[in-house]
């Protein structure tokens, strides 16, 4: 009757707000479990997990860089861990094997449609970059139906291999910066990781249709680069990406602890903490 474990592997990981996100998801719900941090760099990566689960760990969140090293790891994998090539969550079976998941995308849906009222159902979406991230979170936002869904990144080449992986699926447009000129979209997703250095895409005047809003994946103290281009675009919603960071946590919550906790006061508390 050892306490039930669980722990967020990366590197970085000291600025995690996961396991203050766990913590109070397991106040709320009553759950007695711990949630702690390791710094696991790619190459420690297979042993550092035996080690977690052979010691009373149940499941685990994986963030950069071992997200693809996490699904190569899993042995099952749910189908948006599958398409993804990325997992974010592993939990341990009652069969002792490891299933991989990945809740970035449905994070951001739920985010999306459930605490900002934004529908993806016969949107055009844009999605800017084509890495792990964008991988994520096709499948999700594919199942909400949106018009068209097309993927901008300054490798072009990584925007059509993604777009080669899901065209079973759906047909995904996907292309450089420049090709978008003159096109517009009602939902603009970025999904680079350019705020994370204070930059931005070459984005050209006009790309948001009216009305139209924006949501940038990652997340900080202040406004990203992005959300602030947003704000000059008049956009409906310029937004960023701590309400999937808290949505992402409550789908892995409820895939270890089969108990959906209320994401809408952890959310309140982290924007408080980041404005004070
Ligand atoms: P990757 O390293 O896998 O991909 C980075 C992408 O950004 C590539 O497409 C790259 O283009 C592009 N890029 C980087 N710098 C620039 C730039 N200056 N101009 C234009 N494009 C650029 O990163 P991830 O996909 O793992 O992460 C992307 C972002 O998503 C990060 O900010 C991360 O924090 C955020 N994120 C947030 C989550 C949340 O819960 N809120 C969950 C997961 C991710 P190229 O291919 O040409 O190099």
């Amino acid at each position: 009757s050892q306490i039930d474990r669980y722990a967020v592997f990366g590197s970085p990981i000291k600025h995690s707000k996961s396991p203050r996100i766990h913590k109070l998801f397991a106040e709320q719900t009553q759950q007695v479990m711990e949630y702690g941090t390791e710094l696991v760099a790619a190459e420690q990566f297979a042993t550092a997990v035996k080690e977690f689960f052979a010691n009373g760990g149940r499941g685990l969140n994986c963030t950069v860089p071992l997200k693809e090293l996490a699904w190569a790891y899993a042995d099952l994998r749910t189908e948006r861990a599958e398409l993804a090539k990325a997992v974010n969550t592993l939990a341990l079976q009652d069969d002792g094997r490891i299933l991989g998941d990945n809740t970035d995308g449905i994070g951001l849906v739920i985010d999306l449609q459930n605490n900002h009222g934004i529908v993806l159902r016969q949107k055009q979406v844009l999605i800017l970059g084509a890495g792990g991230a964008s991988r994520g979170i096709i499948l999700p936002i594919m199942e909400q139906a949106p018009q068209s869904i097309t993927i901008a990144n300054r490798t072009v080449a990584k925007a059509l291999t993604l777009a080669g992986d899901f065209s079973h699926k759906l047909k995904i447009n996907a292309c450089g910066y420049g090709d978008l000129k003159g096109h517009s979209f009602d939902l603009i997703l970025n999904a680079t990781s350019a705020s994370l250095s204070d930059e931005l895409p070459p984005l050209s005047p006009g790309l948001l249709a009216e009305r139209g809003s924006c949501y940038d994946l990652a997340y900080a103290n202040k406004a990203t680069a992005f959300v602030s281009w947003a704000r000059e675009q008049q956009a409906s919603k310029s937004l960023d990406g701590l309400g999937m960071l808290v949505e992402q946590a409550a789908e892995a919550f409820y895939l270890w602890r089969g108990i959906r906790p209320a994401t809408a006061p952890v959310i309140e508390m982290l924007e408080a903490e980041r404005s004070m």
